[in-house]
């Protein structure tokens, strides 16, 4: 067995999955208990009387690419949020194994842990280095009993892209003793190489991509873990079956079609091109006194009064991320980039 199954628990690697009703599409459904009507209220192709494909392999297939991986390396999953919960569940034992964080960052990562039980080892970003990740730290910090180290590239909420030679270093340097997450929910909107490309060379990295931002699919609930095969069914058998609703594969398949990529690919280019804009424009503000730099589709920007700022913005209807009890980040909010329209009422009441 590999390492990086072995790294797993031991009931997970041992774990049956469950026995779903089979999947032949061409057959009357006899088997699993549905009703052969549609509700007045489906709108859907394929209809929701019955159960979607229990894991969904031809979304997996249609996934894959975009990513530039094999079929067998996409799990598509609700949400990349569901991905983290199902690495901290099949790697992490209650109150024995850890996973290792680099804060600030993206909250989910420590909360899946705790809700299962898993130690959570902060390994800062210095701000100092521009929110750059502290290698050597990571490799110090590192024990037999850190089963996960999670990145985010661009880091939520710093907005910051880490360093490929970093993230190549740790796979290096973590390989057959931890695996290595990359989160890349905001890739993007960033020029970076991703590491779903390091796949191959390096099973035990694994990398999370999610349909909610760049596609605008928040609603559907789409996320999708790229992993080693042996990684991706390991976890296909703790996902519960059925977890992509039929709603939200329709909705992915339509976001696929070469007419809908083209839009996606144009309002990236916008929300680029528009964080340019806003940056330079807050920058330029007397309250303002840092505007990290951005990789992602948000600003983290910090105030001589943030107090004042979240008033003016909420005021002007705006709702901005207070971050504010954030360690290090007392005077920071995190600002999406909306469309210019709502970018402009944001920089107005600011002014
Ligand atoms: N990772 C990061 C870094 C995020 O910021 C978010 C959403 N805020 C997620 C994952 C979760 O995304 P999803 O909607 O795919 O669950």
């Amino acid at each position: 067995m590999s390492w990086y199954i072995e790294l797993a628990r031991p009931e997970i690697q041992a774990l049956k999955a469950y026995e779903h009703a089979s999947w032949e599409p061409g057959l009357v459904r006899l088997h699993a208990n549905e009703l052969p009507w549609r509700s007045p209220a489906d709108t859907t192709v394929e209809g929701l009387n019955r159960y979607p494909e229990p894991h969904p392999l031809d979304l997996a297939a249609r996934l894959a690419p975009l990513y530039r991986v094999a079929p067998a390396c996409a799990l598509p999953s609700r949400g990349s949020d569901e991905g983290i919960d199902l690495l901290v569940r099949a790697y992490c034992r209650a109150a024995v194994d850890s996973v290792i964080i680099c804060p600030p960052t993206f909250g989910m990562y420590a909360v899946a842990a705790r809700i299962q039980g898993a130690g959570v080892i902060e390994v800062p970003l210095p701000r100092a280095a521009g929110y750059a990740l502290d290698v050597e730290a990571i490799l110090a910090a590192l024990t037999p009993k850190v089963k996960l180290v999670f990145l985010c590239t661009p880091n939520n909420p710093t907005g910051n892209a880490l360093a490929a030679a970093d993230i190549l270093r740790l796979a290096e340097a973590l390989a057959g003793r931890t695996l290595l997450v990359i989160d890349e929910a905001y890739a993007d909107f960033s020029d970076a190489p991703s590491a779903a490309g390091l796949i191959g060379r390096y099973p035990g990295l694994v990398v999370l991509r999610t349909l909610s931002k760049a596609y605008g699919l928040a609603g559907a609930r789409c996320g999708i873990l790229l992993g080693d095969p042996a990684i991706v069914g390991l976890l296909r058998r703790i996902i519960q079956p059925y977890a992509v609703t039929q709603l939200t594969i329709e909705a992915v398949q339509r976001a696929l079609e070469p007419a809908a990529l083209a839009v996606t690919r144009e309002r990236v280019a916008s929300i680029v091109a528009e964080r340019g804009r806003v940056a330079a424009a807050l920058a330029a503000l007397p309250g303002v006194q840092k505007v990290w730099p951005s990789a992602a589709n948000f600003l983290l920007v910090e105030f001589t009064d943030a107090a004042a700022a979240v008033e003016r913005t909420h005021a002007a209807g705006l709702l901005v991320r207070d971050l504010r009890r954030t360690p290090g980040l007392e005077r920071a909010l995190r600002i999406t980039i909306g469309s210019a329209e709502q970018n402009d009422r944001l920089l107005r009441s600011l002014a």
